[in-house]
């Protein structure tokens, strides 16, 4: 799978996952029971909550992904040296 595939997959595990929590009222992914979390996943998405809320940013370049808050508004990478790639959030 290349980055962008697999940055596309993350994401909308990571808002799959958010939805799932909000309908459960859970405040982790390991409290929706019967959730089927991805193994390749698992890490990223155990730091998503609900309240507040944090959700993942993932880089569209290289792929490396980080906790965001809801409300901050991750622009340019900063994971990786000399990486010009842009940070899209769950
Ligand atoms: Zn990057």
């Amino acid at each position: 799978m290349n980055v962008i595939a697999s940055c596309e997959a993350l994401l909308q595990a990571a808002r799959d996952a958010l939805s799932a929590m909000a309908q459960e009222k859970a405040e982790t992914l390991d409290q929706v029971d019967g959730y089927a979390i991805p193994p390749q996943f698992a890490l990223p998405l155990s730091y998503l909550r609900l309240r507040p809320k944090v959700t993942i940013a993932v880089c569209d370049t290289c792929g490396r992904w980080e906790t965001a808050a809801a409300s901050a508004n991750p622009t340019s990478c900063r994971m990786k040296l000399f990486c010009d790639g842009k940070m899209v959030k769950a």
